[in-house]
């Protein structure tokens, strides 16, 4: 039994379509549990920051643009396996490749518009978590 946390945003097209409550279910379903979350609008500095990994992608740009384009919802969730549950859940990446039931086969408008965000591994669950949240929200 690992019961890990991980880091959940809901993208501002998921957001501006009404679909926070659908998508927030939906990870529920899966097992997971909401600890804490939040609405709120990146700034362009923490899009940036956030995505800084991506940064020499071609793609970052249109990212972090698209990421402060309007609110988004972060939560922590917990669960077993949270990492690898939350990113089952959300599907791949491209909603063209995402299997039947994920949130990007249902949500996801193209390889950007993705409706959602999962933290991929321990190291970086940790650090997106401290970077959205305080240990005394938690
Ligand atoms: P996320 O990190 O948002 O959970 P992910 O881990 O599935 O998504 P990453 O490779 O980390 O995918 O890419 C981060 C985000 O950058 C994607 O979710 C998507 O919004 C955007 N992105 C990734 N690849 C492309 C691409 N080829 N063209 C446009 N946007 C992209
Ligand atoms: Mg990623």
């Amino acid at each position: 039994m690992t019961l890990e946390r991980t880091l959940s945003i809901v993208k501002p097209d998921a957001v501006q379509k009404n679909l926070v409550g659908a998508v927030l279910a939906k990870l529920e379903a899966a097992g997971l549990r909401i600890v804490n979350t939040k609405m709120m609008r990146l700034t362009v500095g923490q899009a940036q920051a956030f995505y800084a990994v991506h940064r020499e992608r071609p793609f970052y740009e249109s990212l972090v643009t698209f990421m402060t384009s309007g609110p988004v919802v972060v939560s922590v969730l917990e669960g077993e396996n949270a990492i690898a549950r939350n990113r089952e859940v959300m599907g791949a990446t491209d909603p063209a490749k995402a299997a039947e039931g994920t949130i990007r086969k249902a949500y996801a408008e193209s390889i950007e518009r993705n409706a959602v965000h999962g933290s991929d591994a321990p190291e970086t669950a940790k650090a997106e978590v401290a970077f959205f949240f305080s240990g005394c929200d938690l």
